[in-house]
């Protein structure tokens, strides 16, 4: 794989551009970072690593955690897992309550805010220390990299939560919840604050790429149908409502945060992450997509 060229070539193009859309203000704290930040690093099942511009600087990856805290669920839960989420995009903003009603609680997917709330409220009902043995296991999935939530952003969060609150109780009133909601969402707020670079961002996920299991240690992180499952998730659901117009640009499972992050995953090849904090209206990075789509597309690297 010659892929480092075809980075260097797209990241400038990609440079160059205008650099559109909106910064995820809606969370104060998120609204203060650098706009023109734009970092990519790939890192591949063979062990090749590559990055530029500001791959190795720490980015909240929001959303992207949800992807970790599902494979956590998973493996305790196994497939009872799927009574409490879908697996269905959802066609609906990342926030929305509007399915809630009509699905009496079950929300359609792991990855929309309602999802991951209750895979928040799963793990809260399994861990003995919820948020310190998540963040143990996100470490035990790294070579060497360090990890910590935000306080700041978390906090940033909470303060402007209204939405979350809602969907937490909403969920709760029909029975789908187990918790206290402040419980639940105090964790979720941690779980979305969680701070990686580029870099750690294409180690961390490197399992999914390589059927489960672990690079460097061999260590089987989830099986290789669930890792399979995992990803088929990603594919559908990864992005919001624009998950379809990812798969057909970019043509890769992935899945995007409001921090400006994306990773997306070639299974058996690489994982390839990028951060740039500006977002469409759809809520995923303006440049990180135009990167993508340029980077599959030149390399003929995709699923596809
Ligand atoms: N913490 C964010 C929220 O709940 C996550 C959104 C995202 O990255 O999709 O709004």
């Amino acid at each position: 794989m010659n892929f480092e060229e075809t980075i260097q070539e797209v990241y400038q193009k990609v440079n160059s551009i205008d650099n559109r859309g909106e910064m995820a203000s809606y969370i104060p704290e998120l609204g203060k970072i650098d706009p023109d930040n734009f970092g990519v690093h790939i890192s591949t099942v063979d062990q090749v690593q590559f990055g530029v511009g500001n791959y190795s600087d720490k980015f909240s990856i929001q959303s992207i955690a949800k992807v970790l805290s599902l494979c956590l669920a998973y493996n305790i839960l196994g497939d009872k897992i799927w009574k409490r989420v879908g697996v269905e995009p959802s066609g609906t903003a990342f926030n929305s309550l509007v399915q809630l009603e009509t699905d009496r609680g079950i929300p359609r997917n792991p990855f929309l805010n309602a999802g991951a709330i209750v895979i928040s409220d799963i793990l809260i009902s399994n861990l003995k220390n919820p948020k310190e043995d998540f963040l143990k296991y996100v470490q035990s999935l790294s070579n060497s990299a360090e990890f910590k939530y935000s306080s700041e952003i978390a906090r940033s969060e909470k303060s402007v939560g209204y939405r979350n609150v809602a969907l937490c109780n909403f969920i709760k009133s029909f029975g789908q919840i187990k918790n206290e909601p402040s419980d639940v969402l105090d964790f979720y707020y941690d779980l979305c604050s969680l701070e990686m670079s580029c870099k750690e961002l294409s180690e961390v996920f490197l399992f999914l790429a390589n059927n489960g299991n672990q690079i460097h240690t061999n260590k089987s992180i989830l099986t290789e149908r669930q890792s399979k499952r995992i990803n088929a998730l990603m594919q559908t659901c990864g992005f919001y409502d624009e998950s379809g117009e990812f798969a057909f640009k970019v043509g890769l499972p992935g899945k995007s945060g409001v921090g400006g992050g994306i990773i997306a995953i070639h299974p058996d090849k690489y994982v390839i992450a990028v951060w740039s904090p500006k977002l469409n209206k759809k809520g995923n990075s303006y440049r990180g997509m135009k990167f993508l789509e340029d980077f599959t597309t030149k390399s003929k690297l995709s699923i596809f």
